[in-house]
């Protein structure tokens, strides 16, 4: 894959690092293959053209950038040349488990998003295909709680994990009793759509298990529509503002009549073309 940085409205851009990742996720929706690192200083090239000196943000994202040789560097090279500008790393944060690693990187960093999918070390390795992933994380998670770093947390939800939603995010809340946690519905492509038989669950399905674990006014529901929810629960749909892109769209012919469609994304075009599941919304009068 050629080198990508992603320009999103608001001034905010993303490095796409590396597309190799230390994890092997049943549900990776990106396009990972082993090729070689980019070379260094074409990165860094690269970065100074396309990125204003005034950008809002900038997200690190990959693959999975912290098995990038020069990520370290890269990060500092970020600092001194967008001092003013937020520095977003999106990790599976396992290499983060390496305190001397953490140390050299942490004040070159703002925010972390990284995904947590299962308080059950058996069901978050089944996910990642990697033993040990789930302790590497904790221990991860662990470290980091300790600096002043901001983190959210997406939980991705699959049949592995659906029925223990509530349980994961009262998890993470012993660890951060107060950072954002956004229950995040997977989009089938490459990996996620070779496994759909193995971790598909229907919105239908999850609808109760969602609901029963927005346990406080920090955990919200991503990339589903507010009108699967019962009404009480829709304020805590995330309507994505900046990332709205034609990847999502309304699924059904008469959703400009629904009251919620202001507060609305649509739902991914890739997941309605396969599991055709349009009988999962209801136009809100
Ligand atoms: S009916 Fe359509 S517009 Fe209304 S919330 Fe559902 S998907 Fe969105």
């Amino acid at each position: 894959m050629p080198f990508e940085i992603h320009k999103s409205v608001g001034c905010r851009f993303a490095i796409i690092l590396t597309t190799r990742c230390n994890n092997h996720c049943l549900y990776c929706h990106s396009m990972t293959n082993y090729e070689d690192f980019f070379n260094y200083d074409f990165v860094k090239q690269e970065t100074l053209k396309n990125i204003p000196k005034d950008a809002v943000e900038i997200q690190i994202t990959g693959g999975e950038p912290t098995i990038v040789p020069y990520f370290a560097d890269l990060l500092k090279f970020l600092r001194q040349n967008y001092p003013r500008t937020k520095i977003k790393l999106q990790s599976n944060v396992r290499m983060l488990s390496i305190k001397t690693f953490f140390d050299k990187i942490k004040s070159c960093i703002d925010l972390i998003q990284t995904t947590f999918n299962s308080n059950k070390p058996e069901i978050f390795d089944e996910l990642t295909r990697v033993k040990g992933s789930f302790q590497q994380v904790v221990n991860a998670l662990k470290i980091i709680r300790e600096t002043n770093l901001d983190i959210y947390f997406n939980i991705l939800i699959f049949k592995q994990n659906y029925k223990h939603l509530k349980d994961t995010v009262k998890f993470l809340r012993t660890l951060f009793p107060d950072k954002h946690i956004l229950l995040d519905y997977p989009i089938y492509l490459n990996e996620a759509l070779k496994n759909k038989e193995r971790i598909y669950v229907s919105l239908r399905e999850i609808r109760p298990y969602v609901q029963e674990s927005l346990i406080d006014d920090r955990v919200f529901v991503y990339n589903v529509t507010p009108c699967v929810f019962d009404e009480k629960f829709r304020t805590q749909v995330v309507k994505q503002g900046f990332i709205h892109d034609d990847r999502y769209v309304y699924p059904l012919p008469n959703c400009n009549s629904c009251v919620l469609k202001q507060n609305c994304n649509g739902y991914y075009r890739q997941n309605l073309l396969i599991f055709k599941n349009y009988s999962d919304f209801k136009v809100i009068k």
